[in-house]
């Protein structure tokens, strides 16, 4: 494994933005991970676990070794008539795991065709789309703990999946890096197609067939239509979470705002962060180099030379003018990275 020193870090992140790390290492195997530790505990530097960069907002010079998992390798573990147990290395790019599901004839995370990333961070956030997130078809994932070196077994039980949530990024936010991830992938197809428009696209496509590879194709064509591609313009998705309100709530801004959707479940009520930020007057809105995107104001971007702390300022004054309107705190989705909270080894 090979140490480099003052490397950009702009082609490593989705936003594009442009701040040297001090060190800089791809690592390949556990052995790679135990290396990189080792030289940062001698070095006394922090580190900074960085999967495809999609999810990650730079906002300083960072005085620090970032650990580029590339992390390879995808194996069946084993198999009975209706599910495959398949290991995956947590550098493995998510949407290539994906279409190997697809091409084995396998169910199950079609719905998340085309998010950015790696296998690695899949677990992080719970990464979701169109009615599926991966805590339906998690197994176990195997992590090093920091601290210690150590190796460790997740379940999913103890993953603690929630909305964008996991216990990685809470309790154990900061101490173990995942090198392998097992998911469940099902023989027998159910088609999950209620979510946004997967049906008329479905129809539109001529391939009314819901089997899972055309509705990948069928995501695939709506995501390209609705999100920026950030080789295009900079940005990291959504860069906050749809807010999750209790049902009183949401009745009383109903009666303010009777256009405010909201996605009900038991207790609470989802609102679109989007409705929120183009209703409080940000769509499409530049700022320098930097602005809310056009057709999706969830979507933040960096125009070209945008700095991460222009990004986040942006990202700021959005929350509260969302809030000074509507009473609701949104939450960044997006992790930003600067050297206060770097990984301490
Ligand atoms: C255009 C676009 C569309 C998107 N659409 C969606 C979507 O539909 N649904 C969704 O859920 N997300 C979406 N995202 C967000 C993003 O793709 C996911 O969060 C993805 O899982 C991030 O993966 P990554 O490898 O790029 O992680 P990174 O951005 O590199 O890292 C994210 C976080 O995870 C940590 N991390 C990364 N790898 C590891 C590891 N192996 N061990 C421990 N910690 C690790 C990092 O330190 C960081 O805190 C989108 C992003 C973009 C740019």
């Amino acid at each position: 494994m090979k140490i480099q020193e003052n490397i950009s870090l702009k082609a490593y992140n989705t936003f594009g933005i442009d701040v040297n790390a001090s060190f800089f290492a791809e690592v390949r195997s556990k052995d790679d991970i135990l290396e990189a530790l080792k030289f940062a505990k001698t070095k006394k530097v922090p580190i900074l676990i960085l999967g495809g960069g999609s999810n990650v907002l730079f906002t300083e010079e960072l005085y620090a070794l970032v650990l580029k998992i590339n992390i390879t390798g995808i194996k069946e573990i084993k198999s009975d008539d209706k599910t495959v147990l398949i290991e995956v290395g947590s550098g493995v790019i998510w949407h290539e795991f994906v279409l190997y599901s697809l091409e084995k004839g396998l169910s199950g995370i079609e719905n998340l065709s085309l998010i950015p990333g790696t296998v690695g961070a899949a677990p992080m956030q719970n990464i979701g789309a169109y009615g599926v997130e991966i805590k339906a078809v998690f197994q176990s994932l195997e992590a090093i703990e920091i601290s210690t070196g150590l190796t460790k077994t997740f379940l999913a039980s103890e993953v603690k999946f929630g909305y964008r949530e996991s216990v990685f990024k809470t309790s154990l936010k900061g101490k173990y890096i995942i090198y392998k991830v097992s998911f469940n992938l099902s023989k027998v197809h159910a088609p999950n197609i209620s979510y946004g428009d997967i049906q008329t696209v479905l129809d539109q496509m001529d391939q009314a067939t819901a089997t899972a590879k055309n509705i990948s194709k069928a995501i695939i064509s709506i995501r390209q239509s609705k999100l920026p591609d950030p080789k295009v313009i900079g940005n990291a998705g959504s860069f906050f979470k749809n807010p999750v309100i209790p049902v009183d709530v949401f009745d009383n801004l109903k009666l303010k705002f009777p256009t405010l959707p909201g996605y009900p479940n038991a207790t609470h009520v989802k609102v679109p962060a989007a409705w929120l930020i183009e209703n409080a007057g940000w769509k499409g809105k530049q700022v320098g180099e930097v602005g809310v995107h056009k057709r999706q104001p969830l979507v933040l971007v960096n125009y070209g030379n945008g700095k991460g702390e222009e990004i986040l300022a942006l990202s700021r004054q959005i929350q509260t003018e969302v809030h000074a309107k509507f009473g609701i705190s949104l939450e960044r989705e997006v992790n930003v990275v600067n050297s206060k909270n770097l990984i301490q080894v």
